[in-house]
C-alpha cells in the first residue's frame, strides 16, 4: 500500500474522529488533525480533560459515521466568507488557521454531513472506506507546541486498509509496551520520578544504580587501559566560562542559571550555571601547564553529571532527561593525530555497544551545520567546509554506513552521532564523536610543534558508552528487563523452604556476596512455588532453593528460569557462577 494512500486514510479519520467528537462535545473548540507516522491525532479544546471511558464513546460514534457512508464534498470560500464561518461556528482556532493562509486564495473545505472542516485535503471519497480504526490514547498538547498558549487535548488514534493489519499493529503496540523501560523500569524498580522533584529528575533506585556502576567501572577501566586520564571538575561555573566557550551567547537557554535571572547580563553581579558539557573545565587540565607536540594526544575522560534544560514536555523516562551522566572525554591532538584519535573513539564506542548487546540496533549520522543558519554557530563558513570535508573523508576511510543531516552539528563543531530507536521507534543520539576547530583558540589552548611555533591543537569531543541513564532505558527494553548475568543487578535469589532452612539460607547468602555475587534471600513465609515465581517475575538468573535434604547434604537445588539443574555443591556453584559473571 503506497504510504500516500495511508496516509490520506488516516486524516479522514481524523475528520470522522472530529465529528464524533463534535456529536457528543458540541462546545468543543477544533484545532488540527493530521496523519502521522503510525496514525492521526485531532487536537481539541474542551471543558474538561478526556477519559479512556470517553475514548469508546468517541470510537462508538465514529462506527455510526463509517455506517452512515457520509460523502467527504469539497467546496471553497472567500477569506471573508472562511472567517465568517469560523465565528460563526466559534472557532477561533479555525480562524487563526485562515488567517495564516495566502491572503489571494480562496479556503478550503471539507464537509461529511452535518460537519464542515477548514482542510486541504486530499480525503477518501466517503466515510464507509475508513474500515479499520483504533483511538489509542489522549494527552495535553499546547496548540502550536507552543507552552505560552492554551494546552488542548490531542486524542491519538491509528487506522489501516484491513482489520489484520490494525490487529497486527496493535499486536506491535502490546508488545512494545511490555518492553518500555519507563512502564518496566518502574515495576522492576530501577528508577522511579517524583512530581515534586521535577519532571525529567528520575531516581535512579539500587537496581538501577547497580547497573550504572557496573557499567562506569567498566568503561572507566577500559578508558584507563586506552590511556584517557581521569578527570573530576565542578558542576558549575560562573559566567565568565560560557562566555568564553560560547554557551552563553548560543546555548543560554538550554542551562539552568544559578541567581538572580535579572543580573544574567549585570557583570558587577555573580552568576553561575550548572554545566551542560564538561569541556571548559577538562581543558584546564591541558591548561594547567606549556604543552608539545611531544605530550600529544592528551586525552581526559570523566563521570560527568550534566544539566540541560530541556522543555518539560519533551521529557521521556530515562530518555530525555534534564539531569544525566556522560561518559564524557576531550581528546587534544595535533593535525596528524586526529585521524587515528578520530577512529579510536569509533572503535572504543564499537567495544562497548558490541559489550552490552546494542551494536546491532544503533546507525550512524553525520551531523553538519545548517549553511542557511549560520547564526546557530561559531566560526566561519571556510573552515566548516573545511572541518566537514576533512571529517567525512575520515567516516569514508572507515567504512560505516553513515547517513548525512544538515543543521545538527553541535554549535562549535559537526560531529558523528551513533543513533538509536526505542522501543516505540523513537531515535535518539546515544553517543557523538566531534571534531573541533573553535575552542581550542578560545581557550587559547597551544603547544609547540617541531619547528617551535606555537598552534592550537585539534579537540575531539567524544561519549564512549554515551548517557548512562539513556543507555541503561535501551537496555532495559532492548532485554525486557532480565538483564545479562554480568550487568544483573540481583544475579541470585536464594530460598529456604521452611522456617527452619533460614539460617542456612543467611549462610549461603554470605558465602555469594563475600565472592562478589549479587546475592538476595527471600526470607518472607510464603510458599516455595511463590518465591520462585517471583524472583522469575523480577527476571533473576539464579535461584538456590535449600530444604531439609539440601542443609542436611550441605548443598542447594539450582534453578533457573523454568530448569531444575539439580543440587550441586556451593563451591564449586560459585566458581561457575564468577566465570559466568565476569565481564
Ligand atoms: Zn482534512
Ligand atoms: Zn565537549
Amino acid at each position: 500500500m503506497p504510504e500516500q494512500d495511508l496516509n490520506t486514510l488516516r486524516h479522514t479519520a481524523a475528520h470522522i474522529m472530529a465529528q464524533a467528537v463534535k456529536r457528543l462535545y458540541p462546545n468543543v473548540k477544533l484545532a488540527i488533525g493530521p496523519s502521522i507516522a503510525d496514525g492521526f491525532y485531532y487536537d481539541f479544546e474542551t471543558e474538561t480533560s478526556l477519559t479512556a471511558a470517553e475514548l469508546e464513546t468517541i470510537e462508538k460514534e465514529m462506527k455510526k459515521i463509517v455506517k452512515e457512508n457520509l460523502t467527504l464534498e469539497h467546496f471553497t470560500l472567500s477569506r471573508e466568507e472562511a472567517f465568517a464561518f469560523a465565528d460563526k461556528h466559534n472557532e477561533p482556532y479555525k480562524r487563526e488557521l485562515i488567517e495564516g493562509l495566502p491572503e489571494n486564495e480562496e479556503a478550503s473545505f471539507y464537509k461529511q454531513g452535518e460537519f464542515t472542516d477548514l482542510c486541504a485535503g486530499p480525503h477518501l471519497p466517503r466515510t464507509r472506506d475508513v474500515k479499520a480504526f483504533k483511538l489509542l490514547s489522549v494527552a495535553g498538547a499546547y496548540w502550536r507546541g507552543d507552552e505560552k498558549n492554551k494546552m488542548l487535548q490531542r486524542i491519538y488514534g491509528t487506522a489501516f486498509f484491513s482489520k489484520a493489519e490494525l490487529a497486527e499493529h496493535l499486536e506491535r503496540l502490546e508488545e512494545a509496551k511490555k518492553r518500555d523501560h519507563n512502564k518496566i523500569g518502574r515495576d522492576l524498580e530501577y528508577f522511579t520520578t517524583v512530581d515534586y522533584i521535577g519532571q525529567g529528575l528520575p531516581v535512579i533506585m539500587p537496581k538501577g544504580a547497580k547497573v550504572l556502576q557496573i557499567l562506569q567501572r567498566f568503561v572507566e577501566d577500559e578508558e584507563c587501559r586506552r590511556g584517557y586520564l581521569l578527570t573530576k571538575t565542578p558542576f558549575m561555573a560562573k559566567r565568565d566560562t560560557y562566555k568564553i566557550s560560547g554557551h552563553w551567547d548560543v546555548y543560554r537557554d538550554g542551562m539552568f542559571l544559578l541567581g538572580n535571572e535579572a543580573d544574567a547580563n549585570d557583570e558587577s553581579k555573580e552568576m553561575l550555571a550548572l554545566r551542560p558539557m564538561t569541556c571548559p573545565f577538562q581543558f584546564q587540565v591541558y591548561l594547567n601547564k606549556t604543552r608539545s607536540y611531544r605530550d600529544l594526544p592528551m586525552r581526559f575522560n570523566e563521570t560527568a553529571t550534566l544539566f540541560r534544560n530541556e522543555s518539560s514536555g519533551s521529557m521521556h523516562g530515562l530518555i530525555r532527561v534534564r539531569q544525566f551522566t556522560l561518559s564524557e572525554g576531550h581528546i587534544a591532538c595535533t593535525p596528524e593525530q586526529v585521524e587515528d584519535e578520530f577512529k579510536g573513539c569509533i572503535e572504543l564506542a564499537q567495544f562497548f555497544l558490541e559489550k552490552i548487546g546494542l551494536a546491532e540496533d544503533i546507525s550512524y549520522r553525520f551531523s553538519k551545520w545548517d549553511a542557511n543558519d549560520k547564526g546557530k554557530y561559531i566560526g566561519d563558513e571556510k573552515e566548516w567546509e573545511h572541518v566537514q570535508g576533512f571529517m567525512k573523508k575520515i567516516l569514508d576511510s572507515t567504512g560505516i554506513n553513515y547517513v548525512e543531516a544538515d543543521g545538527e552539528a553541535a554549535f562549535y563543531g559537526p560531529k558523528l552521532d551513533i543513533q538509536i530507536k526505542n522501543v516505540h521507534g523513537k531515535e535518539d543520539t546515544l553517543i557523538t564523536v566531534q571534531i573541533d576547530f573553535q575552542l581550542a583558540s578560545r581557550f587559547g589552548m597551544v603547544y609547540t610543534d617541531a619547528n617551535g611555533e606555537k598552534i592550537n591543537p585539534y579537540i575531539i569531543h567524544r561519549s564512549s558508552i554515551g548517557c548512562y541513564e539513556r543507555t541503561l532505558a535501551l537496555l532495559i527494553e532492548k532485554y525486557a528487563g532480565a538483564m545479562p548475568f554480568w550487568l544483573a543487578p540481583v544475579q541470585i535469589m536464594v530460598i529456604p523452604i521452611a522456617e527452619r532452612h533460614q539460617e542456612a539460607a543467611s549462610k549461603v547468602l554470605a558465602q555469594l556476596t563475600s565472592a562478589g555475587l549479587r546475592a538476595e534471600a527471600d526470607y518472607r513465609n510464603e510458599k516455595m512455588g511463590f518465591k520462585i515465581r517471583e524472583a522469575q517475575l523480577q527476571k533473576i538468573h539464579v535461584m538456590l532453593i535449600l530444604g531439609d535434604k539440601e542443609v542436611e547434604e550441605n548443598k542447594v537445588s539450582v534453578r533457573r528460569g523454568n530448569n531444575d539443574e539439580g543440587q550441586m555443591d556451593l563451591p564449586a556453584l560459585i566458581e561457575k557462577l564468577q566465570a559466568e559473571a565476569a565481564i
